[in-house]
């Protein structure tokens, strides 16, 4: 099976800036650069001068002169607008792309180029995608390209069956937005021709949700992928800001694994895993959906099933789909490097929410005396019954002797606040914060400053993903270097030391 092919969009308004978009592509690994007449020209470009870089770029072209009714930007006539796409198959195009609506008023006759028939959604779907697909390659496309407007997750799976059953064809399947965005991730897995990467000088790319052409090759490897490859993801709303593709990735590159890890942009969970679970071998779930799935499973961790969450589904040996909760444990480990046995000892907790009910649990079995404390007085005694421990208005926790203070609230997310006050801290106790954007929270610092052992979230973050890669491969993780990428990705240098001791497997 042929490898897909990343294709950079490139427009300009003179010759030498799109050679230099051209070269810039070829320097960022792509196959093929699609030359955009219609935005050249609308950005006052000479059509001929355009026509005439497509011998001098150093990569093969596809060439698309866009209608307006789909989304394109051409200000002539439609007939000088054919005749474009039959001049540059002249000048020598190796595609030429042209819409399904349209392609009735284009001579294919002695065409040397490929035709791509393509065919635009902005908005939605339409229901029978494999009719259109007949309809388009007995139009003649030799390839054909839908593109259309994912509303949730769910709708992937149309996508994905039109593209797995679309073998004896050139098919190229996208869904358009960031729910759309894994076609795009899966377009090798997915079999598909070529997919679109944006330079990484252009901030939009031709079409929404378009990703870099170096995060398509070196983190999702699609050139890479066929139809064997695992699919794994992490499912959310919203998503786009998580680190977790960066570092499963990451470690199935390090482990040479086939498998890919890609971001589900999803509002209703139920609906997604029940249609797209049959190509979905494992994910990460995050908020807001981390106790939405408990009953659409073949069975639960008995941990995740008393906190009542679960932030993973992996396969059994059976392929049978297992629930986990890898939250509490990161987040034990953690604890334990500053603290050690925490059997006796006095942790305060901060929130009641899912991560605090996960710890609360993961603490009092270890034996802490936990004590939970939180905006809303009730959920913190609600949550204390359960457990059987207990609960203190938040104007009282600074009487409570902590050992341990533990940060799992959503405050100092993104913000300079702590849910501490800063002349509370004790000399000698452990503060753990569940936050870690930004990675040294204004809790952890005023910890320091007071004389307290701060712990940041980050270590957690990477040890959950640790459990969840360890389910999802059977292997051991690469727990240090997923690390490392994700201190990167948050600005600082891989070597920063935030708690490094919690990370027991240095590999
Ligand atoms: P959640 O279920 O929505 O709970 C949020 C908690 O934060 C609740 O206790 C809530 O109090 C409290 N809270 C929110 N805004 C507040 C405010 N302005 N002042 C005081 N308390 C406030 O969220 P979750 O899933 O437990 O996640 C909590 C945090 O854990 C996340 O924000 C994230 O930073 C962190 N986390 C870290 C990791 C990691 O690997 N390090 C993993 C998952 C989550 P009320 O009950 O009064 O609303």
């Amino acid at each position: 099976m042929p490898q897909t092919e990343l294709i950079a969009p490139i427009h300009a308004a003179d010759a030498s800036r799109l050679i230099a978009l051209a070269e810039a592509a070829h320097t960022q690994k792509a196959d093929l650069v699609e030359l955009r007449l219609d935005r050249c020209v609308a950005a006052g470009a000479q059509l001929d001068e355009m026509l005439d870089c497509i011998r001098r770029f150093p990569l093969p072209t596809l060439v698309t002169n866009r209608h307006r009714a789909e989304g394109g930007a051409w200000p002539g006539g439609e007939q000088e607008r054919l005749d474009s796409l039959l001049r540059a198959d002249r000048a020598g195009a190796r595609l030429i792309d042209v819409e399904f609506a349209h392609c009735a008023d284009l001579p294919q006759a002695g065409l040397q180029a490929r035709l791509v028939l393509s065919y635009h959604d902005f908005t939605g779907m339409p229901a029978d995608l494999a009719g259109l697909a007949q309809r388009m390659f007995a139009a003649g496309a030799d390839i054909a390209k839908i593109a259309v407007t994912p509303q949730d997750g769910a709708d992937l799976a149309h996508l994905e069956q039109l593209a797995s059953r679309c073998e004896a064809y050139e098919l190229v399947a996208i869904g358009m937005g960031p729910v759309g965005l894994p076609s795009r991730l899966l377009a090798g897995a997915w079999c598909a021709p070529f997919t679109f990467g944006r330079l990484a000088e252009d901030d939009h790319g031709s079409a929404p949700g378009q990703p870099t052409l170096r995060d398509l090759r070196k983190l999702y490897r699609v050139p890479d992928q066929g139809p064997q490859t695992r699919i794994f993801g992490v499912l959310g709303n919203p998503v786009a800001h998580s680190l977790s593709p960066l570092i499963h990735n990451t470690a199935f590159i390090h482990h040479g694994i086939d498998a890919v890890y890609v971001p589900f942009q999803v509002s209703d969970a139920g609906a997604f895993w029940t249609a797209c679970n049959a190509w979905i071998d494992g994910l990460s779930i995050t908020i807001p959906h981390k106790s939405a799935l408990l009953d659409h499973l073949h069975g639960i961790e008995e941990r995740a099933r008393r906190i009542g969450a679960i932030n993973t589904i992996y396969r059994d040996e059976a392929g049978q789909a297992i629930g986990a909760n890898t939250d509490a444990d990161a987040a034990m480990t953690c604890i334990r490097s500053q603290v050690g046995n925490l059997d006796g000892c006095r942790a305060l907790l901060l929130g009641a929410g899912g991560v605090a009910r996960a710890i609360a649990l993961a603490l009092h079995k270890e034996g802490a005396r936990v004590v939970i404390s939180n905006r809303t007085l009730a959920r913190a005694e609600h949550l204390a019954r359960e457990i059987g421990c207990q609960a203190i208005a938040l104007a009282d926790a600074p009487t409570v002797d902590y050992r341990v203070l533990v940060n799992a609230t959503s405050v100092g997310m993104n913000e300079d606040l702590s849910p501490w006050p800063a002349d509370e801290h004790r000399p000698g106790a452990a503060v753990f914060d569940t936050v870690y954007t930004p990675l040294e929270t204004r809790l952890l610092r005023e910890a320091e400053a007071a004389g307290s052992a701060p712990i940041c979230g980050l270590s957690m973050f990477t040890l959950q993903a640790v459990g969840q890669f360890e389910r999802f491969c059977k292997i051991e993780a690469p727990a240090h270097l997923m690390h490392r990428h994700a201190l990167e990705a948050l600005g600082h240098s891989p070597d920063h030391d935030c708690g490094h001791e919690a990370l027991v497997r240095a590999d």
